[in-house]
């Protein structure tokens, strides 16, 4: 039984669906026709694993954290997707879609990008591929952004800013779905999260499950089984914790541990934590949990980790947490800086924002001396410095 996989309508339990416009089903009907076939090919999936080996640098290591474990009295591994090329998990995405966007001849590459990590990690694939690439991006999130800007720049991409609404991730996503509408025949939109209408959340979870695939045979290394008893992962659109989850959601055994951002606390008015604060809406094409007024206006997430500033989870995530098989955990912007100096001071390991979130769970969840508990660690700090030196 896979209670947890979506099903052939694109659903996760009630959540999920392809809610798109018309003029936007022909897109997302070619390629919800074609990308198992595509991914069960041989050939695709040898230039996916050879690309995952020798770009990427997989399997990315898991790493016993012996000091964190100490002061925890507990076992935590972590898994080092901030050992990737360009730092984080996105990268693992960005090839399996551009790998797919060539076999259905696609030339064109769009994308929408919020901090800017997703936007590096397509703009890196497309000029691995000689792709034509472009990012849209908030203006304001241009400007709060810009070493991201220039790197995507830098390798070639253009970086169109969305001037409407707030100028930020929810605008850049429109003005994405505008530019595809208008270029269905030659142009693939790669997006970056486990979010949008059926079959992208499974897609991206796909692409994202290599970190469960490889957990699996590490921990029977380390520990000589390849179940842990917790799995924590944190959530923006959920992609790195549905990939840490992937080849466990079915052994319930293994307890999942989502982690999203409360900004400055849950009840502040200015938060992220989606599964909380959330109701069922629809967001980007697919039915799930999102923050909304009660006539349905999306109300403006804030977290200081710009990664986890979404308003919406995906329909995964949502299937997950309402059905309790996953336990949702909010972090205080406060709580994730401390765990992020905690870990560095600990491991010597800098942690991306995001991350430091799924870190501080640590001192929120239950647990036993005796368990065997996985952080997945989802990207590295360098990113956030400039945060993190504004509270050294
Ligand atoms: C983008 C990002 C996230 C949040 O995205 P998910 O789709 O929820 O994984 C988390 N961590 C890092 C390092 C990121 O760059």
């Amino acid at each position: 039984m896979q209670e947890y996989k979506v099903d052939r309508r694109g659903y996760y339990g009630e959540f999920g669906g392809a809610y798109v416009p018309e003029m936007l089903y022909p897109n997302v009907e070619e390629l919800r026709n074609r990308y198992l076939d595509i991914m069960h090919e041989t050939s695709f999936q040898k230039e996916f694993q050879d690309l995952l080996k020798d770009y990427v640098g997989r399997p990315s290591p898991l790493y016993l954290a012996k000091r964190l474990s100490k002061h925890y009295n507990t076992n935590i591994f972590l898994k080092r997707e901030d050992l990737n090329h360009t730092g984080a998990h996105k990268i693992n995405n960005t090839i399996g879609q551009i790998l797919l966007a060539k076999r259905l001849g696609k030339t064109r590459i769009i994308a929408e990008t919020g901090a800017g990590q997703h936007g590096v990690a397509t703009a890196t694939v497309c000029a691995l591929m000689g792709m034509e690439c472009i990012v849209y991006m908030g203006a304001i999130d241009i400007e709060r952004q810009a070493p991201n800007v220039s790197r995507m720049k830098m390798m070639g991409a253009t970086v169109r800013p969305a001037m409407s609404g707030s100028q930020t991730l929810k605008d850049a996503t429109n003005e994405a779905i505008r530019d595809w509408i208008n270029n269905p025949v030659d142009t693939h939109y790669i997006i970056g999260s486990v979010v949008g209408p059926h079959p992208y959340p499974d897609m991206v979870a796909r692409f994202q499950s290599v970190i469960s695939e490889e957990m699996k045979w590490q921990l029977k290394e380390h520990t000589g089984n390849e179940n842990p008893d917790i799995i924590i992962a944190c959530v923006g659109g959920g992609s790195n914790a549905a990939g840490a989850y992937y080849h466990y959601m079915d052994d319930k055994d293994v307890r999942l541990v989502a982690v999203e951002a409360a900004g400055l606390g849950v009840d502040s008015g200015e938060s992220a934590a989606t599964s909380v604060l959330g109701s069922r809406g629809i967001i980007h094409g697919s039915r799930t949990l999102l923050m909304q007024t009660k006539d349905g206006q999306i109300i403006e997430p804030y977290s200081l980790s710009a990664g986890l500033d979404y308003p919406g989870i995906g329909p995964l995530h949502a299937h997950l947490i309402e059905t309790g098989r996953a336990e949702a955990v909010s972090i205080t912007d406060k709580e994730a800086l401390d765990a992020a100096f905690f870990c560095s001071r600990q491991e010597g390991i800098i942690p991306a924002l995001e991350t430091a979130h799924a870190f501080a769970a640590m001192d929120k969840i239950k647990y036993k001396k005796d368990d065997i508990i996985v952080i997945n660690l989802s990207g590295r700090g360098d990113k956030d410095l400039a945060t993190f030196v504004k509270h050294l």
